[in-house]
């Protein structure tokens, strides 16, 4: 803590993890003979920089940018790009450090690490996000590449933004680098099924919990926050499988439709006009509109699907979902319930698929892309949609199996951290001391 004085999501992050390798190091002392926690906590490289550009105005503008690369034993960095006025030091490496793991987790060879600004795209003129997203790269390119570090979106990065950054990647680098970016359009490389990933890769975890103890998606009412890129794709996917999904937010309120959401309406205000989830009610009088996002968790469900940003439940509200009758927690968000808040879950008994395994689907396809990348070739959607859900599966078969033998059995955080930990810690034992 002194080392990293003011982090505290960071320090929320490290205290998880470490806590839940205490049986680990117990069975396996060559993980402290070889100093690995020391090494893992720290991040090859921190990398901070100015991003100058103009706006519409012709004011100057200062934001700051990072990258973080975090670890990078099995594979390139890899890790996306949030843009957010939150963005500091310690959400990027909290980010990072998780990321690691995940990454770990879903079984491809990539490493961790994790970027953004504090920049705040929201209510900004294309040009303008053109412009910042250009200076951005100017910086950001000396550290990047399809071998050594591969960003994509997160947070305020979507489709545009990718664009934008790719774009002046290859302005300032020549050539064609393809695997630099994942998240790209489908016309410059690409993949299908990524858009969906992060979402439907949540469900399709949740659905193996929810199996592992004869329950399903089917006629299930389901509360999903946010309403972003992972919000509405998960959305979709637990409708497509039987469940009705009543509510989700912004970071402005949060709307409740109990005929369940109409997704399209959703995804037209949010991706297309990237208007307010207010406007909602606008179309669908019968739903209502609630300001303030905090309060979604007030609304009774079977399953909830926090898909919005970090720290959104804390104890109080997992009190009263457990309260509510909540059977399943899936993370599709990176640490959106508190510590607080997780072991409210654990201790009574409601399903949690934690962040790093349940919202792993996004950089497995984002692995998934840049292999098409190398290979000039393109899967169809089938291919990469029944590639992600047998990923989904391991992810989920590892954790389980790693939380029995280390003693910890049902508890996939324990799992997902062990699983995760055991790769890339072996691994730099393999290296050396580096
Ligand atoms: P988007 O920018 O597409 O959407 C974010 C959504 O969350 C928006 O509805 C936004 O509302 C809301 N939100 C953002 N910040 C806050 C806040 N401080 N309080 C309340 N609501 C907030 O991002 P993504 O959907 O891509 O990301 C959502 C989460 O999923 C993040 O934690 C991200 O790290 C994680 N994730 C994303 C992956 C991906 O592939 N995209 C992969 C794995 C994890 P508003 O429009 O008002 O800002």
């Amino acid at each position: 803590v002194s080392r990293n004085p003011n982090e505290s999501e960071f320090h929320q992050a490290v205290k998880e993890i470490l806590e839940s390798l205490i049986p680990v190091i117990a069975k396996h002392p060559k993980y402290m003979e070889h100093g690995v926690l020391e090494r893992i906590v720290e991040p090859e490289r921190m990398i901070s920089f100015r991003v100058p550009w103009v706006d519409d105005k012709g004011k100057v503008q200062v934001n700051r940018g990072f990258r973080v690369q975090f670890n990078s034993a099995i594979g390139p960095f890899k890790g996306g790009l949030r843009f957010h006025p939150s963005v500091n030091a310690s959400i990027i490496k909290f980010l990072g450090f998780e990321q690691t793991f995940k990454n770990s987790l879903t079984g491809q060879p990539i490493g961790g690490g994790k970027g953004g600004s504090d920049f705040d795209p929201k209510g900004k003129s294309d040009g303008e996000v053109m412009r910042f997203t250009q200076s951005f790269m100017t910086e950001l390119n000396k550290y990047i590449g399809p071998d050594t570090d591969v960003p994509a979106g997160d947070i305020g990065v979507g489709g545009r933004e990718i664009g934008f950054l790719f774009g002046q990647y290859k302005r300032i680098r020549g050539g064609n680098e393809a695997g630099v970016l994942t998240g790209k359009g489908l016309t410059y490389g690409g993949s299908l099924a990524r858009t969906e990933a992060t979402g439907y890769g949540a469900v399709y975890f949740v659905n193996e919990m929810l199996n592992s103890k004869g329950l399903s998606f089917e006629d299930s009412t389901v509360v999903v926050s946010g309403s972003g890129n992972v919000a509405i794709y998960a959305i979709q996917k637990a409708t497509q499988l039987g469940a009705k999904v009543v509510a989700c937010s912004d970071s402005n309120g949060y709307i409740y439709d109990k005929d369940g959401i109409k997704l399209d309406t959703v995804r037209r205000l949010k991706e297309v006009e990237r208007k307010r989830i207010s406007d909602y009610v606008l179309e669908h009088p019968t739903a209502s509109y609630f300001e303030g996002c905090q309060n979604i968790w007030s609304i009774a469900c079977d399953i909830a699907l926090p898909s919005a940003t970090q720290n959104e439940i804390d104890e109080a509200a997992a009190k009263l979902m457990v309260a509510n009758g909540v059977k399943a927690i899936g993370e599709g968000a990176n640490m959106p319930c508190t510590l607080e808040a997780i072991d409210v879950f654990l201790e009574a008994d409601v399903l949690f698929g934690p962040a790093k395994a349940a919202n792993a689907g996004g950089v497995a396809v984002s692995a998934l892309e840049m292999a098409q990348n190398s290979m000039r070739y393109s899967w169809s959607f089938h291919e990469v949609d029944d590639k992600l859900h047998m990923i989904m599966k391991n992810i989920y078969k590892n954790s389980v199996e790693a939380s029995e033998e280390y003693g910890y059995p049902g508890n996939l955080v324990v799992g997902a951290n062990i699983a995760g930990f055991i790769k890339v810690a072996d691994t730099m034992i393999a290296q050396g001391i580096i």
